[in-house]
C-alpha cells in the first residue's frame, strides 16, 4: 500500500507505505531514505514544532505534517503502525484525512484481542489559555466528544461551532474529508515564509472576511465539502494531535480558536497526569 505526493508546505514529492506492526508499538514514522533508517515515535515527547502543522523529531530525524495520518489512525481505532515515508514532510494528500483513511482500509486492520487498548479517562478538568484561545478538557468516561468554536472577533459571519461524540463512523463522515485552510487575510505572511509549495487549487481553500470561500491559487469561488468545512477541519487536527498522547481519551474537549500550539499542550498534560495515576496504582499495588 504505497502512496505518493507533494508535502503542503515544502512541495517535496514522497512515497509512503503503512507497515502493520505488533501490540504496543504504536505509531512510529521511519524515514527510508536516512541513513540507518531512523525512526521517530509520534509521541508529544517529540513534537520540536507546531506552528500550522506538527514537526516530530528525534535525534537529528524529522518528519512533518502528521497531523491528518494521526487524525486517520485515531479516527479508525489503529493503535500500531509503521508509516514509511521518503522524505521528511508528509503528502498533502487532498487537504484531508482521506487518502490515509484509504491506505489504511486497503492495508487492512488486525485485531490483537490479547492486547487491550490503552485508555486514559480524565479524571480531572484541565484549562489551557493563550492569546485569546482556549481548551478545555473535563471528565466524562463514555468516549471521547470534541467540540470546536471558530471565532475570529467581531467578523460573526465567520463563526461556525460543531460537537462531535469521536467513533469511527462519526469520523469517517463528518469530519475525515473536512480539507485544511487558511483564512485569506493570514496567506501573505506564509507566502513570505516560503511556505506552501504544495498547495493546489483543490487541497486547501481561503476563507474571506466576508464569509466566502476562494480557491487558494486563482481565488476563483471554492466549492466547499460542507457550508462548515472549516470548523471540521480544526476538530480533524485536535483528533490528530490528542493522538500524540498514545492512548485512547475518555474526556470532553472544547477548543475555541485553538490550534495545534494548545493541542499539544494539552496532550502533554494528559500524558502527565497518566503518568501521575500510573505511579500512583503502582504504589499502592505495592503496598498490598
Ligand atoms: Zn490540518
Amino acid at each position: 500500500m504505497e502512496y505518493h505526493g507533494r508535502g503542503l508546505f515544502h512541495g517535496q514529492e514522497v512515497s509512503i507505505r503503512l507497515r502493520p506492526q505488533p501490540p504496543n508499538t504504536g505509531i512510529q514514522f521511519q524515514r527510508v531514505d536516512l541513513p540507518g533508517s531512523p525512526t521517530i515515535p509520534a509521541g508529544v515527547a517529540y513534537v520540536k514544532d507546531h506552528k500550522r502543522r506538527i514537526l516530530l523529531a528525534r535525534e537529528g530525524a524529522a518528519v512533518e505534517g502528521i497531523e491528518h495520518i494521526m487524525a486517520a489512525v485515531s479516527g479508525l481505532g489503529i493503535d500500531n503502525v509503521l508509516v514509511e515515508i521518503t522524505g521528511k514532510e508528509m503528502p498533502a494528500g487532498d487537504g484531508s484525512s482521506l487518502v490515509f483513511v484509504q491506505l489504511i482500509r486497503e492495508a487492512g486492520v488486525v485485531e490483537h484481542k490479547e492486547a487491550p487498548r490503552q485508555i486514559f479517562t480524565l479524571y480531572r478538568t484541565i484549562t489551557l489559555e493563550n492569546d485569546g484561545a482556549r481548551i478545555t478538557a473535563v471528565p466524562y468516561d463514555k468516549g471521547l466528544e470534541l467540540s470546536y468554536h471558530m471565532d475570529f472577533g467581531d467578523r460573526s459571519v465567520l463563526r461556525q461551532s460543531y460537537t462531535l461524540p469521536l467513533n469511527e463512523e462519526t469520523f469517517s463522515q463528518q469530519i475525515s474529508s473536512a480539507r485544511t485552510f487558511s483564512l485569506s487575510s493570514g496567506v501573505g505572511e506564509f507566502i513570505k515564509l516560503g511556505l506552501g509549495k504544495g498547495v493546489t487549487e483543490e487541497n486547501c481553500f481561503l476563507i474571506n472576511e466576508d464569509g466566502t470561500a476562494s480557491t487558494p491559487i486563482n481565488k476563483k469561488r471554492a466549492s466547499l465539502r460542507f457550508a462548515d468545512e472549516g470548523v471540521r477541519h480544526k476538530l480533524l487536527d485536535m483528533v490528530g494531535d490528542l493522538y500524540l498522547t498514545g492512548m485512547e481519551l475518555r474526556a470532553r474537549v472544547t477548543g475555541t480558536r485553538s490550534g495545534h500550539l494548545l493541542n499539544v499542550l494539552l496532550a502533554k498534560k494528559i500524558v502527565e497526569l497518566a503518568e501521575a495515576e500510573s505511579s500512583l496504582s503502582r504504589i499502592a499495588d505495592a503496598k498490598v
